[in-house]
């Protein structure tokens, strides 16, 4: 076991803040989808071809209204994130792409729209990454470097990522720790950086398991057991979060109690994803030490 601390300044942990932008990549009937959006704070289901009026302006509160408020929220500590954007998103609302890049976050692709890719064939699916990182580099001014797929992806996702050269891959729940992917393609490792649902804030909308206080008492536990661990291994705690959810203003409350507890405690390092994808490169090449 390693007990030298991996993480810069002897950090105990590396925790990873993903704000996920998708509100206006979301299939819609109005953007010519058979059907509205499915995910709804009210957990409504319409008819093919029926537009969800309501739920469209869930999403537009997202990038109204809880898009500055949680963007605030991280500016006050000067927090960086990774923001798993869907490209259409930034697209349409030019002005948070703007922001991510002014107050220093990273943006990590999650598709050209918020749209599942398991149906796709390999040539679409190969376009829709590509077109991803190209409409991120001019909204946003950098190329993305990750990718985070809406939960749904394909047996050629991660090879096409690594030909389209991304450099990490998001969809993975197996571990609390980055790991080499060595197999999809010889002698083009990629590096995996898992991510988390059980700490997201999705658990407060389409599946309500969570109020927001458990959801920061489950928070809280999550931190105290990796930062122990994280005395004598390497550990990275990942929380998920949604414009639409937790920039509402009771959950942002408890989010903000949360942030408030990281950015008090020594030994978290606070980081994006791609600057912790350069730091495990260097720590843990792939060929090993
Ligand atoms: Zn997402």
């Amino acid at each position: 076991m390693n007990t030298e601390p991996i993480w810069p300044n002897g950090a105990r942990l590396a925790l990873s803040i993903v704000v996920n932008v998708e509100e206006g990549a979301e299939m819609s009937v109005l953007d010519g989808d058979s059907r509205a959006e499915a995910v709804d704070e009210m957990g409504m289901m319409v008819k093919p071809g029926v537009r969800n009026f309501s739920n469209e302006s869930n999403y537009a509160y997202g990038i109204k209204a809880g898009a500055p408020r949680i963007m605030d929220m991280l500016a006050r500590r000067n927090l960086p994130a990774t923001f798993t954007a869907a490209a259409q998103s930034l697209e349409r609302a030019p002005e948070i792409a703007r922001r991510i890049a002014d107050d220093g976050h990273e943006t990590c692709a999650h598709g050209y729209r918020w749209q599942v890719q398991h149906n796709m064939d390999e040539e679409t699916e190969r376009a829709f990454i590509r077109r991803a990182a190209q409409s991120i580099e001019q909204t946003t001014g950098t190329r993305p470097v990750g990718w985070l797929s809406r939960y749904l992806f394909t047996a050629n996702t991660r090879r096409l990522l690594i030909e389209e050269d991304y450099r990490y891959h998001m969809d993975d729940y197996s571990d609390d720790k980055p790991f080499w992917d060595t197999d999809t393609k010889i002698g083009k490792p990629i590096l995996i950086l898992p991510y988390a649902i059980d700490t997201n804030d999705m658990k407060m909308w389409n599946a309500p398991a969570y109020t927001p206080r458990d959801w920061v008492i489950y928070l809280n536990d999550t931190l105290d057991v990796l930062y122990d661990e994280g005395a004598v291994a390497p550990r990275m705690m990942s929380l998920g979060l949604h414009l639409r959810i937790s920039g509402r203003p009771g959950r942002a409350a408890a989010l903000e109690s949360f942030i408030e507890r990281v950015s008090a405690t020594d030994g978290i390092w606070i980081a994006t994803r791609a600057q912790i994808m350069e730091h495990w490169t260097k720590t843990f090449p792939p060929s090993g030490r």
